[in-house]
């Protein structure tokens, strides 16, 4: 394969700018790739994995010469991380981005780019509950969507550049406007994450007659919980990013749940399984 970008620099080598890499040098897309991050342990991983080329601590001098720049850290130090590396880009370079969360972090960030330069808000709709370079894999996009979400600002070579980008991963590509992406996803993904966490809470604080009532978990439990093993500082951060969006999901959510507790509470036999009836074919409609 001929490649795409000459050279690549990931700010946040871990599970979602690792697996990127990792995939792109598989398929020689990339030229080189320079890991840029904070911690020697997660550096020196990512060089030993054969994840980089080479790796930094250094920011501005890490994304010199770079064709692309990939920032896949938590959200809310995607738009400070932009703001530092605008003013050392080469001509011609294109940011863009792997955050969960995509209204403000696009707003921002296009506003930061020098002349010359170009920013694609992203979003791999891929992932596991494990974080760092250690984490990441090349398989990780494969048969998953990546959504990239331009704006009527947005230069449509840059777009196309990072939409081939994240084939060659085995992704497949689709756009959609930034704040539609924040509201879809505050549904099927940042609510879903709060309640896992809300309910591992709940469980893990509960006194029943002084028993460890999580001793007593199996599969039903961990299989639903299993996103709480998530980075809490990765969903502090969408949860405070999609604020308003995610709001709105847990109040519809509150909402689903205070009708089952009536209905519970009140003995509706065919109300209780007209609403599980329901939910099920929800489920096994996506399956
Ligand atoms: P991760 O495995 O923890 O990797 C993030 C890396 O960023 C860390 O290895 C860390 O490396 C660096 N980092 C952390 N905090 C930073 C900060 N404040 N400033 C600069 N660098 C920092 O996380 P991830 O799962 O790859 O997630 C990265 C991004 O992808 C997030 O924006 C997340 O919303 C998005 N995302 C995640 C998933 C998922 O399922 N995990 C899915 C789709 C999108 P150093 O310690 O070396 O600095």
């Amino acid at each position: 394969m001929s490649v795409v970008v000459d050279r690549l620099a990931i700010i946040g080598v871990g599970l979602i700018g690792g697996s990127l890499a990792r995939a792109l040098r598989e398929a020689g897309a990339v030229g080189s790739v320079v890991g840029i991050g904070r911690s020697n342990g997660n550096l020196e991983d990512a060089i030993s994995l054969g994840i980089c080329d080479e790796v930094t601590q250094d920011v501005i001098e890490g994304v010199k010469g770079a064709g692309m720049v990939f920032i896949s850290v938590p959200v809310c130090s995607i738009p400070s991380v932009v703001a530092t590396i605008a003013p050392a880009l080469s001509p011609g370079c294109i940011v863009t981005d792997g955050g969960s969360v995509k209204s403000s972090i696009v707003l921002e960030c296009e506003a930061l780019m020098p002349e010359g330069c170009y920013f694609v808000g992203g979003h791999p709709i891929a992932g596991t509950e494990h974080s760092g370079a250690a984490a990441s894999f090349a398989t990780l996009y494969r048969g998953k969507r990546c959504i990239l979400t331009p704006t009527e600002n947005t230069n449509l070579e840059a777009v196309k550049t990072v939409e081939r980008l994240w084939q060659i991963t085995g992704a497949e590509v689709c756009l959609m406007e930034p704040g539609h992406h924040d509201r879809i996803f505050a549904e099927i993904s940042h609510l879903p994450h709060a309640v896992a966490y809300a309910l591992v809470h709940a469980v893990g604080t509960a006194d029943v007659e002084g028993e460890n009532v999580l001793s007593y978990t199996a599969g039903g439990f961990r299989d639903f919980t299993r996103i709480a093993s998530s980075d809490p500082v990765m969903w502090r951060d969408i949860s405070l990013m999609n604020r308003q969006a995610l709001l709105a999901s847990i109040d519809g959510f509150s909402a689903s749940l205070a009708e089952l507790r009536r209905r519970i509470d009140t003995g509706d036999q065919s109300g209780l399984t007209e609403f599980f009836t329901t939910a099920k074919q929800f489920r096994d409609g996506i399956i």
